[in-house]
């Protein structure tokens, strides 16, 4: 299989089965652990979004009308191509975003190989629910139908993850995909329509787009062609997507911001919760929208809990990427680390007490300087009343806030108590209070005594301001399929009985 090199690719656009420039301005790609550039492309231009566009509806009859069987055999070759590129991804992966090696080879890579497979199953499950004689005169079938092109964009965070969740279920239900990633993480979802490629996916059913959103976004989501629109990234740009859908009248996936809160109950394993909120505020340098954000922790907890997170936080080995030794490795960007910066500040003005981190460090794990690379210490605030910016805004960086409650309710009543709605988790042994958690936490995932884990057979989505819609799992077919009733007459004769509405008795 032909692979992009991180040194001069043949082109950042992938249309009708080829790579090639595209026709937009130049954009620099910059190395987040160093600073330094990881390669120059050219973006795309309404032209190419055109282009794409075109390339799948082309593909669309061919590939919508392929037998499930042949779609799922399609779909497990490509499981297999890109378990045989996995190195080379999850390196590439690390070097555009920063994130640990060891999170793009045991999760990203892993987590995408097994998401191919499950919808290779997935794409020969297709089903409508019931078929029979309901008015008594006909024949009702079902029949669930592809949409047509889609229009998919995703964010940088997980760039090789969000591709395969966006195109997988929409080619396994036989739709046609345009895919734009964040402009800044192009390169594994190419590699991902490359493998595509090589596993017989015909040309132009997989076509992917590396542009801006202002430009190539807004027009892939407006073209007159795309029927659907599935987007993943902030709440404040999946309000823009969201509208210009339904002024196409387009079906539309949000999979928005989170803020997820993480709820310990006093009868807590306390030594579980503390490795659980480390873990789960610092993966992918908290850059994830199911992250641990908020930890409420009931009162006899509290300081315990406190001081357990500060001193995990203090011996986390940040530096280079690549190393396999690293535990957290640079933010998505220079902007991004500013901007995780600038909540920090703004809650240590406000009074905030930071009990761990709130700074960028000089050095990492082994020594080497860092003060070029885009990176943040794991930062631990308390202090601070619920209404404070860092406990209702999403900071998408390695921040964990930590408040008290005193009474279950109460703890419940502040865990619900932000615009999101993506995940959440609850702490405790006490199997009543978990029931009661799960049922009241507004969240489209609840985790108990755990948080993070997610897998292909069950749904992620949100809630509330983290939108709607699901991906993996069969629940996804259902945002890319379209439910037709048939309703056949059986009874073979001129006059049907509800035509007495138009001819009366005559
Ligand atoms: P973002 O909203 O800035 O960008 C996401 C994508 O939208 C990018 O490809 C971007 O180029 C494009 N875009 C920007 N403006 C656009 C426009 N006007 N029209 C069309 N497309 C446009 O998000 P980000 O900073 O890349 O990613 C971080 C955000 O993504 C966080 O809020 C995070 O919570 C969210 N996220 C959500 C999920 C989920 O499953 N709910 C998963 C991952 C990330």
């Amino acid at each position: 299989m032909e692979r992009p090199t991180l040194g001069t690719p043949p082109g950042a656009q992938y249309v009708a089965g080829r790579r090639r420039p595209g026709r937009g301005e130049e954009f620099r790609l910059t190395d987040p652990a160093s600073g330094g550039e990881l390669l120059t492309y050219r973006l795309a231009s309404a032209e190419d979004v055109d282009e794409a566009v075109a390339a799948a509806t082309a593909a669309y009859p061919e590939w919508s009308s392929a037998t499930p069987a042949d779609r799922s055999a399609a779909l497990t070759r490509l499981a297999a191509e890109l378990d045989s590129a996995a190195e080379e991804l999850a390196q590439t992966e690390t070097a555009q975003t920063g994130k640990p090696i060891r999170l793009s080879r045991e999760f990203d890579v892993p987590g995408t190989v097994d998401n191919a497979a499950f919808f290779a199953g997935a794409a020969r499950n297709l089903e409508g629910r019931a078929a029979g004689e309901y008015s008594g005169d006909h024949t009702s079938s079902i029949r669930r139908e592809p949409i047509g092109v889609v229009g998919s964009i995703a964010p940088w965070n997980y760039p090789l993850q969000m591709a395969a969740w966006k195109i997988l279920p929409a080619i396994a239900a036989g739709n046609t995909v345009v895919l734009k990633p964040a402009e800044n993480t192009p390169l594994t979802s190419l590699m991902f329509a490359e493998a595509a490629k090589a596993a017989g996916i015909p040309d132009g059913v997989v076509n992917v787009l590396s542009g801006q959103g202002s430009s190539a976004g807004e027009r892939l989501v407006s073209h007159p062609d795309v029927r659907m629109v599935s987007f993943t990234g902030s709440t404040a740009v999946g309000r823009r997507v969201g509208e210009l859908a339904v002024r196409g009248v387009k079906r539309s996936h949000l999979e928005l911001g989170g803020k997820a809160p993480f709820v310990v109950f006093d009868d807590a394993d306390l030594e579980a919760a503390v490795h659980g909120a480390v873990a789960g505020a610092l993966i992918n340098g908290g850059q994830d929208c199911t992250a641990a954000t908020r930890a409420y922790v009931q009162r006899p907890l509290f300081e315990d809990f406190v001081s357990g997170v500060a001193e995990l936080f203090g011996r986390i080995r940040i530096g280079d990427p690549a190393d396999p030794a690293t535990d957290l490795g640079a933010l998505i960007s220079h902007r991004q680390r500013d901007a995780v910066a600038g909540f920090v500040e703004r809650a240590r003005a406000a009074g905030a007490v930071i009990a761990a981190g709130g700074e960028a460090p000089d050095k990492g794990h082994d020594g080497a300087d860092l003060s070029a690379g885009a990176y943040y210490r794991p930062t631990l605030i308390t202090g601070v009343p619920q209404d404070a910016e860092c406990v209702q805004q999403e900071i998408f960086g390695p921040v964990l806030v930590v408040l008290p409650f005193d009474t279950d309710d109460e703890g419940l009543r502040l865990a619900n108590d932000t615009p999101y709605g993506l995940a959440a988790s609850a702490w405790t042994r006490d199997v009543y209070r978990s029931l009661r958690a799960t049922r009241e936490l507004q969240a489209g995932c609840v985790w108990v005594n755990d948080h993070i884990p997610i897998i292909s057979e069950m749904p992620h989505g949100g809630y509330k301001a983290s939108g709607y819609g699901k991906d993996m799992s069969q629940y996804s077919l259902d945002e890319y399929t379209q439910i037709k009733h048939v309703m056949q007459d059986t009874t073979a004769v001129a006059r049907k009985g509800w035509h007495r509405t138009i001819f009366g008795d005559v």
